[in-house]
Protein backbone atom coordinates (compact mmCIF):
# COMPACT_ATOMS: atom_id res chain seq x y z
CA UNK A 1 0.00 0.00 0.00
CA UNK A 2 2.82 2.20 -0.17
CA UNK A 3 5.55 3.61 -2.22
CA UNK A 4 6.24 6.43 -4.11
CA UNK A 5 3.84 7.58 -7.06
CA UNK A 6 3.95 4.83 -10.00
CA UNK A 7 0.61 4.98 -12.13
CA UNK A 8 -0.76 3.28 -15.05
CA UNK A 9 -1.99 3.61 -18.57
CA UNK A 10 -3.17 6.49 -21.24
CA UNK A 11 -3.74 10.03 -22.84
CA UNK A 12 -5.49 12.34 -21.04
CA UNK A 13 -8.26 9.84 -20.05
CA UNK A 14 -7.63 6.40 -18.70
CA UNK A 15 -7.62 3.94 -15.88
CA UNK A 16 -4.97 5.34 -13.06
CA UNK A 17 -4.07 3.85 -10.39
CA UNK A 18 -1.06 4.19 -7.60
CA UNK A 19 1.20 1.90 -8.58
CA UNK A 20 1.26 -0.69 -11.52
CA UNK A 21 2.73 -3.92 -13.02
CA UNK A 22 2.88 -5.07 -15.83
CA UNK A 23 0.22 -7.60 -14.92
CA UNK A 24 -1.78 -4.76 -14.71
CA UNK A 25 -0.88 -2.59 -17.70
CA UNK A 26 -0.40 -6.42 -19.87
CA UNK A 27 -4.27 -6.68 -18.74
CA UNK A 28 -5.03 -3.21 -20.27
CA UNK A 29 -2.87 -3.65 -23.07
CA UNK A 30 -4.39 -7.02 -23.93
CA UNK A 31 -7.89 -4.79 -24.29
CA UNK A 32 -5.78 -2.84 -26.65
CA UNK A 33 -4.27 -5.91 -28.21
CA UNK A 34 -0.94 -5.82 -26.87
CA UNK A 35 1.55 -8.12 -24.97
CA UNK A 36 0.24 -9.03 -21.42
CA UNK A 37 3.99 -9.29 -19.11
CA UNK A 38 4.35 -9.84 -15.48
CA UNK A 39 5.78 -7.68 -12.51
CA UNK A 40 6.35 -3.76 -12.34
CA UNK A 41 6.78 -2.55 -15.97
CA UNK A 42 10.96 -1.04 -16.00
CA UNK A 43 12.17 1.98 -18.00
CA UNK A 44 13.21 1.28 -21.68
CA UNK A 45 9.50 -0.89 -21.80
CA UNK A 46 7.48 0.74 -25.16
CA UNK A 47 4.47 0.62 -22.72
CA UNK A 48 5.61 3.28 -20.63
CA UNK A 49 5.68 5.69 -23.29
CA UNK A 50 2.11 5.02 -24.83
CA UNK A 51 -0.87 6.61 -24.30
CA UNK A 52 -4.17 5.29 -23.14
CA UNK A 53 -7.53 5.75 -24.76
CA UNK A 54 -10.83 6.79 -22.62
CA UNK A 55 -13.35 4.07 -21.03
CA UNK A 56 -16.80 4.01 -21.66
CA UNK A 57 -18.81 2.75 -18.70
CA UNK A 58 -19.83 -0.23 -19.90
CA UNK A 59 -16.25 -1.24 -20.77
CA UNK A 60 -15.42 -0.09 -16.40
CA UNK A 61 -18.02 -2.17 -15.62
CA UNK A 62 -16.98 -5.35 -17.73
CA UNK A 63 -15.64 -8.21 -16.10
CA UNK A 64 -11.75 -7.95 -18.10
CA UNK A 65 -11.75 -4.15 -16.38
CA UNK A 66 -13.01 -5.16 -13.23
CA UNK A 67 -10.35 -7.99 -12.73
CA UNK A 68 -7.76 -5.45 -13.87
CA UNK A 69 -8.51 -3.43 -11.03
CA UNK A 70 -8.61 -6.16 -8.79
CA UNK A 71 -5.22 -7.31 -10.42
CA UNK A 72 -4.09 -3.66 -9.39
CA UNK A 73 -5.04 -3.76 -6.20
CA UNK A 74 -3.16 -6.78 -5.51
CA UNK A 75 -0.28 -5.87 -7.26
CA UNK A 76 0.19 -2.61 -4.74
CA UNK A 77 -0.05 -4.29 -2.03
CA UNK A 78 2.68 -6.66 -3.11
CA UNK A 79 4.83 -3.44 -4.62
CA UNK A 80 7.79 -3.29 -2.50
CA UNK A 81 7.58 0.18 -0.78
CA UNK A 82 9.99 2.69 -2.54
CA UNK A 83 11.88 5.96 -0.97
CA UNK A 84 9.22 8.05 0.44
CA UNK A 85 6.52 5.87 0.84
CA UNK A 86 5.80 7.22 4.36
CA UNK A 87 3.63 10.36 1.93
CA UNK A 88 1.96 7.90 -0.06
CA UNK A 89 -1.96 7.66 -0.48
CA UNK A 90 -4.15 4.84 -0.35
CA UNK A 91 -4.85 2.91 -2.73
CA UNK A 92 -8.02 4.27 -5.44
CA UNK A 93 -9.07 4.09 -8.89
CA UNK A 94 -8.89 7.23 -11.41
CA UNK A 95 -10.67 6.30 -14.84
CA UNK A 96 -10.57 8.56 -17.54
CA UNK A 97 -8.74 11.71 -15.84
CA UNK A 98 -8.76 15.28 -16.61
CA UNK A 99 -6.44 17.40 -13.94
CA UNK A 100 -6.56 20.89 -13.76
CA UNK A 101 -4.33 22.91 -11.81
CA UNK A 102 -5.63 25.29 -9.30
CA UNK A 103 -2.87 27.74 -8.82
CA UNK A 104 0.52 29.33 -10.05
CA UNK A 105 2.29 27.63 -7.60
CA UNK A 106 4.48 25.15 -8.24
CA UNK A 107 6.71 23.30 -5.39
CA UNK A 108 10.55 21.51 -5.97
CA UNK A 109 10.62 17.86 -4.14
CA UNK A 110 12.54 14.42 -4.78
CA UNK A 111 9.84 12.30 -6.38
CA UNK A 112 10.95 8.44 -7.58
CA UNK A 113 8.73 5.82 -9.43
CA UNK A 114 8.72 1.99 -9.27
CA UNK A 115 9.60 1.83 -13.15
CA UNK A 116 12.75 3.34 -12.36
CA UNK A 117 13.29 1.86 -9.18
CA UNK A 118 16.27 3.04 -6.80
CA UNK A 119 16.60 6.63 -8.20
CA UNK A 120 15.16 10.64 -7.15
CA UNK A 121 14.86 13.50 -8.51
CA UNK A 122 13.52 17.03 -7.86
CA UNK A 123 9.84 17.26 -9.56
CA UNK A 124 8.06 20.78 -9.82
CA UNK A 125 4.55 19.88 -9.78
CA UNK A 126 1.61 22.09 -9.08
CA UNK A 127 0.72 22.68 -5.45
CA UNK A 128 -2.92 22.47 -5.90
CA UNK A 129 -4.72 20.46 -8.45
CA UNK A 130 -7.99 19.05 -9.32
CA UNK A 131 -8.85 15.58 -11.09
CA UNK A 132 -12.45 14.86 -12.59
CA UNK A 133 -12.73 11.38 -13.54
CA UNK A 134 -14.64 7.99 -12.90
CA UNK A 135 -14.42 5.42 -9.83
CA UNK A 136 -14.26 1.71 -10.43
CA UNK A 137 -17.88 1.67 -11.08
CA UNK A 138 -18.38 4.07 -13.53
CA UNK A 139 -19.67 7.37 -11.25
CA UNK A 140 -18.38 10.32 -11.96
CA UNK A 141 -15.79 11.81 -9.06
CA UNK A 142 -13.87 14.94 -8.19
CA UNK A 143 -11.37 14.89 -6.36
CA UNK A 144 -9.41 18.30 -5.20
CA UNK A 145 -5.54 17.79 -3.49
CA UNK A 146 -2.62 19.63 -2.56
CA UNK A 147 1.06 18.98 -1.42
CA UNK A 148 2.13 15.38 -1.58
CA UNK A 149 -1.49 14.09 -3.01
CA UNK A 150 -1.39 16.28 -5.85
CA UNK A 151 2.01 15.54 -6.76
CA UNK A 152 1.08 11.66 -6.87
CA UNK A 153 -1.98 12.95 -9.06
CA UNK A 154 0.28 14.41 -11.43
CA UNK A 155 2.95 11.77 -11.08
CA UNK A 156 0.33 9.30 -11.89
CA UNK A 157 -1.85 11.00 -14.58
CA UNK A 158 1.40 12.22 -16.42
CA UNK A 159 1.83 8.09 -17.35
CA UNK A 160 -1.32 8.23 -19.13
CA UNK A 161 0.18 10.37 -21.54
CA UNK A 162 3.11 8.15 -21.30
CA UNK A 163 5.41 10.87 -19.28
CA UNK A 164 7.58 9.77 -16.57
CA UNK A 165 9.29 11.83 -13.67
CA UNK A 166 12.51 12.17 -15.64
CA UNK A 167 10.97 13.98 -18.46
CA UNK A 168 10.32 17.07 -15.75
CA UNK A 169 12.84 16.23 -13.35
CA UNK A 170 16.03 18.84 -12.31
CA UNK A 171 18.59 16.61 -14.41
CA UNK A 172 21.59 17.98 -12.14
CA UNK A 173 19.47 16.74 -9.19
CA UNK A 174 18.91 13.42 -9.95
CA UNK A 175 20.30 10.38 -7.58
CA UNK A 176 20.56 6.76 -6.33
CA UNK A 177 17.72 6.63 -3.39
CA UNK A 178 20.99 5.27 -1.42
CA UNK A 179 22.96 8.46 -2.52
CA UNK A 180 20.05 10.28 -1.35
CA UNK A 181 19.92 8.73 1.73
CA UNK A 182 23.33 8.96 2.30
CA UNK A 183 24.12 13.07 1.26
CA UNK A 184 20.57 14.91 0.82
CA UNK A 185 17.67 13.45 3.03
CA UNK A 186 16.46 16.11 5.88
CA UNK A 187 17.96 19.03 3.87
CA UNK A 188 16.20 21.71 2.56
CA UNK A 189 15.69 21.81 -1.11
CA UNK A 190 16.55 25.26 -1.89
CA UNK A 191 20.04 24.09 0.11
CA UNK A 192 20.68 21.44 -2.48
CA UNK A 193 19.57 23.40 -5.51
CA UNK A 194 22.10 26.18 -4.32
CA UNK A 195 24.40 23.49 -4.15
CA UNK A 196 23.74 21.85 -7.23
CA UNK A 197 23.23 24.53 -9.55
CA UNK A 198 26.63 25.78 -8.46
CA UNK A 199 29.24 25.08 -11.01
CA UNK A 200 32.17 25.59 -8.54
CA UNK A 201 29.83 23.25 -6.36
CA UNK A 202 32.48 21.01 -4.68
CA UNK A 203 32.13 18.88 -1.37
CA UNK A 204 32.31 19.47 1.88
CA UNK A 205 32.82 23.41 0.68
CA UNK A 206 29.51 24.39 2.39
CA UNK A 207 30.72 23.15 5.52
ZN1 LIG B 1 5.62 6.26 -11.64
Amino acid sequence: MTGAPCILSGPREAVGAWKHRAGTRGAFKKILGGAVQNGIVQAGNPALRQRTRPLSVPEIRSKEIQRLIENMRKTMQEAPGVGLERRSVPFHVLINPKITEMSEEQVEFFEGCLSLGGFLALVSRAHGVRVECLDERGKPKVITASGWYARILQHEIDHLQGTLYIDRMKPRTFTSMDNWNKFWKGMPVAEIRKMLDDPGFRRGSSE
